[in-house]
């Protein structure tokens, strides 16, 4: 059966395809992957770090009003000198005054309300008297008309200050209130305090934070290494100013270079800086920071809370990780599904192609049947045909055959007339003489006489027999004795044979061979006598008659040395009716009825031009098998 072609089509394209899939899939997957991975490290981090700032918002809340608190409470205390008549008198009178007992009052209150130092200035910025006075180094007489505090106080406004003290060289906040008698300023009072507290309480509860001036110099700060740094680029002429009013003494005022930084809104940022050594981080390791930023009330500086991002890195990193793991599990669930979706696929169109090939098949055996139905139809009518045409032509041919035996009688009448009448001359002599003898008494002559003619009538009754045996309609199947179909030949021959002179060559064994008798003896006749015909004109006629066993057949070549037959003969040898034999003489029937007889007997004859001359027919018979001699003979 033929497979229909397009279903073993090879799938060039889809081989290509699947190679552009194999090598630019897992590339692919890998980048989406990271890329997925990296927008879900991007979201998770945003979502963390909103999360961080609204926690941050509360806390960063929550510590700058303690700072607020902390700077706050004690704004009101340098006012209160005003209500101090001591310092009054003192500032009116700087000789004269109460300096003693100012001193005293302000040691008291210092110690009272807990403050580094609390000090009175006159309006030219010369302390008067102070808290620490008995301290080797008391603030006493000295003049600090340079600080900023001071200058803005005198001027009848707060001042806030947060510097190093030039005389301690220990940084404290400084308060300063203008104190007025009449609605003059007649002096300055200062308070200054400590802020470290605040950054101890910061340390104890793990709090990263720090407080920038309004020159984002940083002078809180729960991490001492970011103390005094800038959080800005300084201006030149901040510097300066700061240089002068020795806000921070000679402290070398860097800045904090932050190793990255990120605005993520309005006071808010990311900042990253390196680790301290104090967290014992690796110095190369690096911190990075939700850095969350409020304004201080009254003050114009900023409060910032510091949340580190590690623990939200961390958790965005597996998040990120989580993502794309998920994306690569997903990825390889929905490839493993298409392929298997592909395998079902095809294994459908396999079974479809099958299907489709198998009702092809039945499709095509139903209609080779028809066909060979068909077909056989016609073969049987064609046999029967030939049956019957077969039929016919034996039929013909006993016909024939009865036809070529009529022939051979009419010729062999001639002859048989002819042998006949010899001796019914002689027996017409002899019985004559015979007659004669008798009346004379010669006995033993008419007695020889009466022998001979004896003979002569055997040998009449002889080729009157044969006659009638040739004559005689045969069986297609029968047992002949090669010997005796010779001998029989040879008998109705005999005339002729005896006046060419033949020299005959006997060559074969006595077979049985399975060919009715009178049929063998009829073939040979035909043969023997074609030969003798074609031996006419040969001063020494030859015949030899030459046997040989070829499996189960018996071969007998009669061979003569006669004219043999040209070229042209040869090819109508064993057609009906062809002769060369004039008038008469020949009826073209012998070979052809031969043939035929033989071929009937499952035999053959066949011819062969010896290259010495002359012609060769040869006979092959089946030989006879037992069963069939004792199935014919009784
Ligand atoms: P017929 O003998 O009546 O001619 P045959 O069929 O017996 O018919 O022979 C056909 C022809 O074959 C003969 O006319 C003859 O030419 C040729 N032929 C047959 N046998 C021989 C032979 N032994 N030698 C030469 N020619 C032969």
């Amino acid at each position: 059966m033929k497979c229909d072609p397009s279903l073993l089509r090879p799938a060039q394209p889809a081989v290509k395809s699947r190679l552009i899939r194999q090598l630019f899939l897992p590339p692919l997957i890998i980048l989406l992957m990271v890329g997925l991975g990296s927008v879900g490290y991007m979201i998770s981090e945003s979502n963390g770090i909103r999360a961080l700032s609204e926690n941050g918002e509360r806390q960063l809340e929550l510590h700058a009003r303690t700072v607020e608190s902390e700077i706050s409470k004690y704004t009101y205390l340098p006012s209160l000198l005003e209500l101090e008549d001591s310092v009054s008198q003192l500032l009116a009178d700087p000789d004269g005054g109460p300096r003693q007992a100012v001193n005293e009052y302000l040691e008291g209150l210092n110690r009272r309300s807990r403050s580094r130092a609390i000090y009175v200035l006159d309006t030219n910025g010369r302390v008067q008297a102070t808290s620490n006075w008995r301290d080797p180094d008391s603030f006493l007489g000295e003049d600090l008309a340079f600080r900023a505090y001071f200058q803005d106080a005198v001027r009848g406004q707060p001042g806030r200050f947060y510097g190093i003290g030039s005389t301690t060289g220990e940084a404290g906040y400084y308060l300063a209130h203008g104190l007025e008698e009449h609605g003059r300023i007649i002096g300055v009072a200062v308070i200054k305090v400590r802020l470290d507290t605040l950054e101890e309480r910061w340390q104890r509860a793990r709090l990263e934070a720090f407080v920038s001036d309004e020159n984002g110099i940083i002078i809180l700060s729960s991490d001492p290494a970011r103390r005094l740094k800038s959080v800005r680029p300084l201006t030149p002429q901040v510097k300066e100013d700061l240089a002068r009013s020795l806000q921070y003494y000679w402290w070398p005022l860097n800045e904090l270079h932050p190793l990255a930084r990120e605005a993520l809104g309005d006071g808010v940022e990311k900042l990253t800086f390196p680790a301290s050594r104090d967290s014992g981080q690796d110095a190369s390791h690096e911190v990075t920071y939700l850095a969350q930023t409020r304004r201080l009330a009254d003050t114009p500086w900023h409060f910032t809370l510091l949340t580190p991002l590690q623990d939200l890195h961390r958790e965005s990193m597996i998040q990120g990780i989580l993502v794309g793991v998920a994306f690569a599990l997903l990825a390889i669930l929905g490839i493993a599904w298409n392929e298997r979706r592909k395998v079902i696929a095809t294994r459908l169109a396999a079974r479809e192609a099958l299907e489709e090939a198998n009702s092809q098949l039945e499709r095509r055996i139903a209609e080779r049947t028809a066909d060979l139905r068909a077909s056989n139809e016609r073969l049987k009518g064609q046999i029967r045909e030939r049956r019957h045409a077969e039929q016919t032509l034996r039929h013909a041919q006993d016909e024939l055959v009865q036809a070529g035996k009529l022939a051979a009688i009419g010729q062999m009448s001639t002859s048989i007339a002819h042998e006949l009448n010899q001796p019914l001359a002689a027996l017409r002599t002899l019985s004559g003489n015979t007659v004669r003898f008798l009346e004379r008494g010669a006995l033993d002559t008419a007695s020889t006489n009466l022998r001979t003619m004896n003979d002569l009538i055997d040998r009449m009754g002889r080729i009157t027999a044969s006659l009638r045996s040739f004559a005689r309609r045969g069986e297609d199947s029968g047992l002949a004795s090669l010997d005796s179909a010779v001998e029989a030949t040879l008998q109705v021959l005999a005339n002729r044979i005896g006046a060419c002179g033949l020299q005959l060559h006997r060559d074969f064994d006595d077979q049985a061979l399975a060919i009715d008798q009178t049929r063998l003896e009829q073939i040979l006749v035909n043969l023997i006598g074609n030969a003798l015909d074609a031996m006419t004109a040969q001063a020494h006629p030859q015949l030899w008659l030459e046997g040989e066993l070829a499996g189960d057949r018996y071969r007998l070549r009669v061979r003569d040395n006669g004219h043999g037959i040209d070229h042209e003969a040869r090819k109508h040898l064993f057609e009906p009716f062809f002769t060369t034999k004039p008038g008469e003489h020949g009826l073209g029937l012998g070979l052809t009825l031969s043939a035929s007889l033989a071929a009937a007997a499952k035999g053959a004859l066949s011819v062969e031009h010896p290259a010495g001359g002359g012609t060769a027919f040869v006979l092959s018979l089946p030989l006879a098998t037992p069963a069939t001699d004792s199935a014919d003979t009784p």
